[in-house]
């Protein structure tokens, strides 16, 4: 089969369009005939090393595609049945063996690409707004990079939910994306200073909860941002991993802030929970309540090309790749 894979960590031309035997079935699996390719920044984090993973490897981590064959002794797939997975090594290719267990039956009426597109970004919105900082009417929020893949979904999904959404993106055509999916207030974090605009469109109260996945660049000052007994969310990094906190900090300092730093897989990390956000998010995508934006399709050998459009900053919206 045809895979991208990455031999060394570095830049986008590591990732080599290669000829690699198709996965073996071990026991438990299923072999997808991959569709679509969901590309998330994470894997610029694995290309780069920042988050290591074992060399050499097949990038990626989510999918949909068909069945194509199952292990021995798996119930529930047969060849044909249409599945998407999120969370499971080795997406950037043709094939992949896939654990039974992490694959998602995909609704007759939703298309590959908007399956794809809504998992993973779908999925990581649902447990940020449900789990993490449950959003009520009247809440107000604070989105970085409101234009990005996860941020257009977070805007439109906490809109719905009756909050007040202040947005934080880099140029004026995504400060447009992000009013189109919700947001009240759009500050372009490259030109403007967030803090004193957030405390100027909160009368000085600072805001209920900040969703962060800027990460270096942001993470201090969006601490600045919160009322107090604020949320903290740290969900990404990426311009950088955030810095050291003193735990003291959060206290007289900073007004008894609470700070986390989740991740999807441990909200989906059981078949009831998996299956439970994706069929929520999958519902939310056919009601029209959640819209992804496809930024753009590119063939599976232009994988280098996806990554310098998403590390760039060129793109707004979900990237996928076709194999
Ligand atoms: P995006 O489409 O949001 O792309 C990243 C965006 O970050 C850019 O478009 C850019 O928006 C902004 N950004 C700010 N500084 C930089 C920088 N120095 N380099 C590159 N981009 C920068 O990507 P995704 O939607 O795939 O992911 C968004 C974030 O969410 C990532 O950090 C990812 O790791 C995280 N994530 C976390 C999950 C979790 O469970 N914890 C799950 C899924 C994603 P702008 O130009 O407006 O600044």
């Amino acid at each position: 089969m045809k895979a991208i894979r990455v031999s060394q960590n570095g830049g986008p031309e590591m990732l080599k369009y290669e000829d690699l035997p198709t996965p073996e079935l071990k026991a438990g699996e299923v072999l997808v005939k991959l569709t679509a390719v969901g590309v998330n920044f994470i894997e610029i984090y694995h290309r780069l090393g920042r988050y290591p993973m074992p060399l050499p490897f097949i990038p990626g981590s989510e999918g949909v595609g068909v069945v194509e064959s199952a292990a021995a002794g798996v119930e529930g797939f047969k060849k044909g049945d249409r599945v998407g997975f999120v969370g499971v090594n080795g997406s950037y290719a043709e094939y992949i063996a896939a654990p039974a267990a992490r694959l998602i039956p995909l609704p007759k009426n939703l298309d590959d690409h908007l399956a794809a597109a809504a998992m993973l970004q779908g999925m990581t919105v649902h447990y940020l707004v449900k789990d993490t900082y449950p959003i009520k009417q009247g809440d107000t929020v604070l989105i970085h990079a409101a234009a990005g893949g996860v941020g257009l979904l977070l805007t439109q999904t906490a809109k719905r939910l009756g909050a007040r959404i202040i947005a934080t993106v880099s140029t004026e055509a995504k400060a447009k994306l992000a009013r189109e999916a919700g947001a009240d207030e759009v500050i372009l974090y490259t030109q403007q200073d967030f803090v004193s605009e957030v405390k100027r469109l909160t009368n000085n109260v600072g805001v209920d909860v900040v969703y962060d996945a800027v990460g270096k660049d942001t993470f201090e000052n969006s601490m600045n941002c919160l009322r107090q007994r604020g949320m903290m969310v740290l969900y990404g990094s990426a311009s950088g991993l955030a810095p050291m906190v003193d735990p003291n900090s959060l206290g007289a300092q900073r007004g008894s802030l609470f700070l986390t730093r989740p991740l999807l897989f441990h909200h989906i990390a059981d078949r009831e929970s998996l299956l439970r956000r994706a069929s929520e998010v999958f519902n939310w995508v056919d009601s029209g309540a959640m819209k992804s934006k496809i930024h753009g399709t590119y063939k599976l050998a232009d994988a280098a090309q996806a990554h310098r459009d998403l590390e760039g900053r060129l793109t707004t919206g979900k990237l996928l790749l076709l194999p």
